[in-house]
This record gives C-alpha cells, sequence and structure tokens, in this order.
C-alpha cells in the first residue's frame, strides 16, 4: 500500500461514511443514542480534508495526521476509538512497506489500542467483533482485501445475534439483540474502503 493508497483509504472511507450517514444513526437510534453516523461523518470529513491538504511522505504520516485529526473532531466513544485504532496502524506501519504480515501487525496494534482504551473483548457487540475476526482471517490465510471485506461483512452481519456488555448499547442488556452494532457497521465500511483503495 503506498502513500497515495493510504490517502485514497482515507477519502474513501469518508465517502462511505458521508454516503451512510443517516443509516448509521439510525442504527445507534436503536440501541443507543443516535448520534453514530453524525460523530463519524464529522470527523472523517474533517480527517479527509486534512489528509488532501498535504503531500505526505509515507503512509504511516497519513495514519498519523487522519488519527489526529479524528481524536480532536468526533465525539463519543468512536471518536477516541478510531482515532487510537489509526494512529497504532501508524505506528506499526513505520518504516515498512505495507504488505502481507504488515497488514496483520497493523490490525494487531489497531485491536490492542482498542481494547487498552475501551475495556471490551471479542463477543461484547463492538467494532471488536469486526476488527478481530479480519485480524484472525489475515493470520490464517495471509492479506488479501478481497477476503478481508468479506470477512468484515460476515463478522458485521453477525453483531445482530449478539447481547452488548460494553458501551451505551450495554444498558439495553438483552434488548440489544436484533440489532447490528453501529461501530461494527462502521467498521465493515473501513475494509471495504481498504480494497477499495487497493485497487487504485
Ligand atoms: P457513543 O456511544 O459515545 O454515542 P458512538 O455512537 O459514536 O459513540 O459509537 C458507538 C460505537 O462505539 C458502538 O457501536 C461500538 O461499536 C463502539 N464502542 C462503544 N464502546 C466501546 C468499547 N468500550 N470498546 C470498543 N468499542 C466500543
Ligand atoms: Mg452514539
Ligand atoms: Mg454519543
Amino acid at each position: 500500500m503506498n502513500v497515495n493508497q493510504t490517502a485514497a483509504w482515507i477519502t474513501h472511507y469518508n465517502q462511505h461514511l458521508q454516503d451512510q450517514k443517516d443509516y448509521l444513526t439510525s442504527l445507534d437510534r436503536k440501541i443507543g443514542d443516535g448520534d453514530h453516523g453524525i460523530n463519524m461523518a464529522r470527523g472523517f470529513a474533517e480527517a479527509a480534508k486534512a489528509v488532501e491538504a498535504e503531500t505526505f511522505e509515507t503512509s504511516a504520516d497519513v495514519l498519523k495526521k487522519a488519527a489526529m485529526t479524528v481524536m480532536s473532531k468526533v465525539g463519543g466513544a468512536s471518536g477516541p476509538l478510531y482515532g487510537t485504532a489509526l494512529l497504532k496502524m501508524s505506528m506499526a506501519a513505520k518504516g515498512k512497506d505495507i504488505k502481507g504480515d504488515v497488514f496483520a501487525d497493523m490490525f494487531e496494534a489497531a485491536i490492542d489500542g482498542i481494547k487498552q482504551r475501551g475495556k471490551a473483548e471479542t463477543g461484547e457487540k463492538t467494532m471488536l467483533d469486526v476488527w478481530v475476526p479480519v485480524l484472525e482471517e489475515v493470520k490464517s490465510s495471509g492479506f488479501d482485501a478481497a477476503n478481508v471485506e468479506e470477512t468484515a461483512q460476515k463478522a458485521m452481519e453477525a453483531t445482530k445475534d449478539l447481547t452488548a456488555t460494553k458501551g451505551r448499547a450495554s444498558y439495553l442488556k438483552e434488548r440489544s439483540k436484533g440489532h447490528l452494532d453501529p461501530g461494527a457497521v462502521s467498521s465493515y465500511y473501513l475494509f471495504v474502503s481498504l480494497a477499495e483503495a487497493l485497487k487504485e
């Protein structure tokens, strides 16, 4: 993944978030406070703008810029969590030619960061329930963008059957079952965007 593809990852992701802003918000209205689309669309609009405004030398620099912008512009739980994920991926990518195992290292670093921040584990109906299966897929079969996208989609769909035990959705306990997790859906778009960027 070269520096232009990394920038494209962020700009494509922003596009998906703008397109799906109302959908993400409607998901969050069912099991949260109805702001996930608003939070993500606002933060990544700023991140895409920041990434487009500069020329970067490395992919790690692009990811760091996006991380810093998201952390400062996105409210709610998702801002610090996505900011941390991007920052940890930037750190793992630093000085590396991004391919194969480096993707696994980046996703693993992101997951560690998300867990550290949010104190969640898999199975708690959060964005981790997309990230962790993606990492497992990359570790077991090697990095393939199309497989990653497919795994992310299945994992996202599987959050419907989970009961939330972290974040706002956990207030609903059993009643959170039967609804997709908004952060799992926005994480799915991140992997869709990655696959798109890598085709460029
Ligand atoms: P808020 O819940 O503060 O309104 P958002 O609506 O923007 O923030 O984001 C909600 C999403 O954040 C959830 O759908 C879930 O995927 C994710 N999330 C919430 N808490 C945690 C946590 N502790 N660990 C991991 N992800 C979390
Ligand atoms: Mg919310
Ligand atoms: Mg909120």
